[in-house]
């Protein structure tokens, strides 16, 4: 019972939750880099332009709310600004959008994750 082996343990849980936020950015930023790359940098919504660092307001959207599926072709995906995506879940309450946002609930869902395989033949497949 040191005070060692609680910092540890501590240092573990930070880990783990960093790994998961890295995990989670990864994968944000790649099929939104591939969303990107499909779709005009326009809100779906408000029809809003953006280009530059503005670029950041533009978040993807599931249109199904499962961004599990990421389909390659971009079916899934709608490009929204930060307030109509906002609009778009304020209603539904799912995860996709308010994960970050609910510090303290932990509802994580379990291990059913996967990084879409599909874009990864996908690129494999371009290349
Ligand atoms: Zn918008
Ligand atoms: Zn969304």
């Amino acid at each position: 019972m040191s005070t060692k082996k609680t910092r540890t343990e501590v240092e573990t849980h930070d880990q783990i939750i960093a790994e998961v936020r890295r995990n989670r950015e990864r994968r944000e930023k790649t099929y939104r880099e591939w969303a990107l790359k499909i779709y005009p940098w326009i809100c779906a919504r408000c029809g809003r332009e953006f280009t530059g660092k503005r670029l950041r307001e533009l978040t993807v959207h599931h249109k199904d709310h499962n961004h599990d599926y990421n389909p390659p072709d971009g079916s899934n995906w709608e490009l929204l600004c930060l307030y109509c995506h906002d609009n778009e879940h304020s209603w539904h309450q799912d995860e996709d959008w308010y994960n970050e946002a609910t510090p303290g609930d932990e509802q994580e869902p379990p291990s059913t994750h996967k990084p879409f395989a599909g874009l990864d033949a996908l690129l494999k497949d371009k290349k």
